[in-house]
């Protein structure tokens, strides 16, 4: 026995923050011959600012997992932040581990960033114990998988994969064809919503006694961070987890596809799941959520449109973007096509802005670490690309903010699909819009001091300008592209006077934001 009463030569398996499920570093072991490790580390919670509920989720989301381990019987070495052990880094507990319990062999699944997997690679070394670094098979699509789909591609496109995967995983097929006739029901989900008592909420998880100290654990040692603690009921167990998805596929599901892309003022979920920390954490099984979206279309409780929507954003887009994040390697942070530097604007982490669509989508993110997909697209990311932002001063602030922020998915989203900063191997164009996308797909505009349909003038809403300028600035690097085709046409379309009174006025926004005290917030 070792001073910790382990048996030596016993495996020491970690498992991180994220993998609170049915992980491979785990599963199919003995609990007599393993010795489990979870650890809250300062390192983590500190590499970004993240959002105080982002870390409060996890820590408490980890607590209730090693409670439930050690119900099932495992051994469980729980190391807590404030415990004054407790070395800070997943590398220094991990050697401090392994020192004091002299384990045979050390186990972990594949973490979701290049950073925390030079660590793992780093531990057979360090410590001298063997290490197995599995895969992390909780993804529909390993890293050979889509090596074998996207290797010889000229275009990774995302349709293609996704077709690829609906093949292979069966779903949503009848026979050899697509269920409903069509791959893809993105025209039909474009519809605007209007305020509805019936609209669905999520559900309400008030935080137990675990929980609380998790909060003010939070609430002291990262006081600095952004975002609030106030109102926090986020799940924190896989039971939980699973009644807000039991809740979704019964309340939200069938409105799902229709608003999807909908922004309503004071609505912050609207018809969307909301499940996206669970998922990302282990808390829930993705192919689970597809099966379960398919069953209630084939008996008839969910349309097509619907489920298809859900369906892709799931087997198509999560598993895409982590594939892309694997296969472009640890530089892909680095890319920045548009040549972009501006800092981002202070009031990303305030709030504080006149602009009525920004304001809401960060304030509501400030208050719940959660934007639904079109808010951090078209609002907070259009809004920064179109102001020039540095791609990875806008990656660093959605990889604080949102409580299902992992590099994996957050990068690929930010600099590729938002930002562009890869120039055009996610997305085939960049996502701009003028205020009139804002306009049409949502309140905002109703209640903000701007005029969404003036371009120039004191009152004119700065999307706007900023688009037309975006447009003309970046007419080398974008005007051979046949999706920007119609855009330069209009644009060409302006008279002389009419193009310099545009971008006048988009010099004069950008000055101000340059001139703001807290422009250089980093
Ligand atoms: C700039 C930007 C940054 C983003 N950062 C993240 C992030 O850090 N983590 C994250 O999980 N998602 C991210 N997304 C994708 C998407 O916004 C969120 O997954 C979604 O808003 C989560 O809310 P939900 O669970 O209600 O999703 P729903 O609208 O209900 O969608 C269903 C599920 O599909 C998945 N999904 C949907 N869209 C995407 C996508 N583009 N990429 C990957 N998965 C998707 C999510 O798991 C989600 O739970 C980002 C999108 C943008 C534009
Ligand atoms: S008018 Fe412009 S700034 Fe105001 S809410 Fe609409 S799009 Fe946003």
């Amino acid at each position: 026995m070792t001073d910790n009463g382990t048996p030596p030569g016993d495996t020491l398996v970690l498992l991180l923050g994220d993998q609170l499920g049915d992980v491979s570093s785990l599963r199919g072991r003995d609990p007599a011959a393993t010795q489990v490790l979870m650890v809250e580390v300062a390192e983590e919670a500190t590499y970004v600012r993240h959002h105080k509920a982002k870390i409060a989720f996890l820590f408490s989301a980890m607590r209730h997992r090693a409670a439930a381990l050690r119900t099932r019987g495992w051994r469980v070495r729980y190391v807590a932040l404030d415990d004054p052990a407790n070395g800070g880094s997943f590398t220094a507990e991990v050697v401090r581990a392994c020192a004091e319990l002299s384990p045979a062999r050390l186990a972990v699944t594949e973490g979701g960033e290049w950073r925390v997997r030079a660590m793992q690679e780093s531990w057979q070394t360090l410590t001298g114990v063997p290490t197995d670094i599995l895969p992390d098979d909780r993804f529909l699509c390993g890293h050979s998988d889509f090596a074998a789909w996207a290797d010889g591609r000229r275009d990774l496109l995302m349709e293609d994969f996704y077709r690829a995967m609906r093949r292979r995983h069966g779903l949503l097929m009848d026979g050899r064809e697509p269920a409903g006739g069509r791959w893809n029901f993105d025209r039909d989900n474009r519809k605007p919503a209007e305020r509805d008592l019936m609209m669905p909420r999520p559900l309400s998880f008030p935080p137990n006694a675990v929980t609380r100290d998790v909060l003010a654990l939070v609430a002291e040692r990262f006081a600095d961070h952004p975002g609030s603690l106030d109102g926090f009921d986020w799940a924190v167990t896989a039971e939980d987890a699973g009644a807000q998805a039991d809740h979704f596929f019964a309340h939200a599901l069938p409105r799902f596809g229709d608003h999807e892309d909908a922004m309503l003022l004071g609505e912050r979920h609207l018809w969307h799941s909301i499940l996206s920390p669970y998922l990302n954490a282990g808390l829930l099984d993705p192919l689970d959520l597809c099966r379960r979206a398919e069953a209630a279309y084939r008996a008839g409780r969910a349309p097509i449109n619907s489920v298809e929507g859900y369906v892709r954003q799931i087997l198509g887009w999560r598993e895409y973007m982590r594939g892309i994040y694997w296969r472009e390697g640890p530089n892909y942070v680095d890319r920045n096509f548009l040549d972009h530097h501006r800092p981002l604007p202070g009031f990303y982490w305030t709030g504080d802005t006149d602009m009525a669509c920004l304001a809401e989508a960060i304030g509501q993110t400030l208050e719940t670490a959660h934007a639904h997909h079109i808010q951090r697209l078209m609002v907070t990311g259009n809004y920064a690309l179109l102001i020039g932002a540095d791609p990875r001063a806008v990656h660093q602030w959605y990889l604080e903010i949102y409580i299902d922020a992992y590099e994996w998915v957050e990068l690929p989203n930010t600099l590729g699909m938002s930002q562009f900063g890869d120039g055009g191997l996610v997305g085939t164009k960049p996502y701009v819009s003028s205020g009139k996308y804002i306009d049409r797909m949502s309140d905002y505009c109703r209640s903000c001091r701007y005029d969404v349909n003036a371009r120039t003038g004191a009152d004119a809403c700065p999307f706007n300008a900023l688009y037309w300028d975006f447009i003309a600035r970046h007419r080398e690097r974008l005007g051979r592209n046949r999706r920007m085709a119609m855009p330069y046409r209009t644009w060409d379309r302006f008279s002389e006077t009419e193009q310099r009174a545009v971008r006048a006025q988009a010099a004069d926004h950008l000055a101000t934001l340059d001139a703001a005290p807290d422009a250089d917030y980093r």
